[in-house]
């Protein structure tokens, strides 16, 4: 169970406690004394990272060599097959006035794209390249451009969240003398140009208009990545895995890792989440799956938001949530149950942090340590002690019986 942005500093609204050390977790506080817990930085200590980088480490891959761009595990996420040399951006469906100067990064947090998002799929540009557009979570979209001698070594046509009040920027490559980034800035300048024109009169702006919510009527670029192909978490120790994820860039990083995601409307990635769902997805990857990943995105919305209570309700909530799950399981014994996140997002900075993140691990032979509450401080304790993503994942697999020995 992954809750993203878990991690946080004390907070004096909470008597001085973390939302994670203030909520009522009968079900984590159990695991936790009945099992191994410790501390985790995702990458090192130090070290802030963004979901995507979190994931990858806690996925099994060293993001500073396999990083490539937010763009390309998107595209994956939305079920984009991507082939090597591909070029990704992440997109905002936004809302312009008549000068292109961007009103609103996020058309209003627009759901529901998928009508718009079908008028831009599949548009000529030049040198014989169509563009390939999907919808991804609310107001988010991707777009690839598939095609020879493409370089993602271009700059974002998305003004950035703290420029709103700007015009859309025109895309560039990011040095000098690069034709092949050149060409590619043309193709996207080109499509960013002609998503206004397809979806200023498009019907669903219409109507928005007439309710008074902005229309969704430019698409902005961000996050170009090249795609590269690696090997997956699945082949690599051959097991059979399973996410339940409502976030593309989860999910797109699921897929790299040759893992099945199961995943429907009711999961959203926001704190309306449909947690009974995810319950039962759960449940029904681990009959067919080794491992499945449940990632939770609500704790990490409300500590941007710096909402300590929200945060702390929301971890009420998944505590209950993964006592459902267990009580659902023919063969409770069988399963080891590890609980993190894949990075802190303290409610009081409302951005993540470097602070390490609490890890636990319950299952058959783990050595369980003296530890009596799932939390920041508790876990500092925990036999684990203090160890990075990729570590937690290997010692969870190898807890499982699955890696191989390294030597005779
Ligand atoms: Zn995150």
């Amino acid at each position: 169970m992954i809750i993203d942005g878990l991690g946080d500093r004390p907070i004096d609204e909470l008597g001085g406690l973390t939302p994670l050390e203030a909520a009522n977790t009968p079900c984590f506080d159990l695991l936790a004394r009945t099992g191994i817990t410790g501390l985790m930085d995702p990458l090192s200590p130090g070290i802030r990272v963004g979901t995507d980088v979190g994931h990858l480490a806690l996925f099994g891959y060293n993001p500073l060599k396999v990083y490539w761009g937010r763009g390309p595990i998107e595209a994956v996420g939305v079920g984009i097959d991507l082939n090597p040399g591909d070029v990704a951006l992440r997109c905002n469906f936004a809302t312009v006035d008549e000068n292109l100067i961007v009103l609103d990064r996020r058309a209003g947090r627009i759901r529901h794209t998928e009508a718009l998002a079908a008028v831009l799929d599949g548009m000529p540009l030049e040198n014989g390249i169509n563009a390939i557009f999907k919808p991804a979570t609310e107001h988010r979209a991707v777009l690839v451009l598939s095609g020879p001698r493409l370089s993602a070594d271009i700059t974002n046509s998305d003004p950035g969240p703290t420029n709103e009040g700007q015009p859309v920027q025109e895309v560039k490559p990011k040095r000098s003398g690069q034709p092949l980034a050149e060409k590619t800035a043309q193709l996207v300048n080109q499509f960013v140009r002609k998503s206004y024109e397809k979806l200023r009169n498009h019907d669903v702006n219409r109507e928005r208009m007439g309710k008074g919510l902005l229309p969704a009527n430019i698409v902005i670029t961000r996050g170009a990545g090249m795609a590269v192909k690696m090997r997956s978490l699945t082949e690599r120790f051959d097991i059979k895995g399973c996410c339940i994820t409502g976030e593309s860039t989860v999910a797109g990083i699921a897929i790299m890792s040759g893992f099945k995601v199961l995943t429907n409307e009711k999961l959203t990635a926001n704190i309306d989440t449909d947690l009974d769902e995810k319950a039962r997805l759960t449940v029904e990857g681990l009959k067919e799956a080794d491992f499945v990943v449940t990632h939770i995105k609500g704790a990490d919305l409300t500590a941007h938001d710096n909402k300590p209570r929200e945060k702390l309700a929301f971890i009420e909530q998944m505590d209950r949530m993964l006592q459902k799950v267990i009580d659902s399981l023919d063969n409770p014994q069988d399963v080891y149950i590890a609980v993190t996140g894949d990075h802190s997002t303290p409610c009081a900075i409302r951005e993540h942090s470097a602070d390490p993140v609490p890890v636990l691990i319950h299952g058959d032979g783990v050595l369980v340590d003296d530890v009596r509450s799932f939390g920041e401080r508790a876990c500092a304790h925990g036999g684990l002690t203090r160890i990075r993503a990729n570590d937690f994942l290997l010692s969870l697999l190898d807890l499982m019986g699955v890696t191989y020995r390294f030597g005779s």
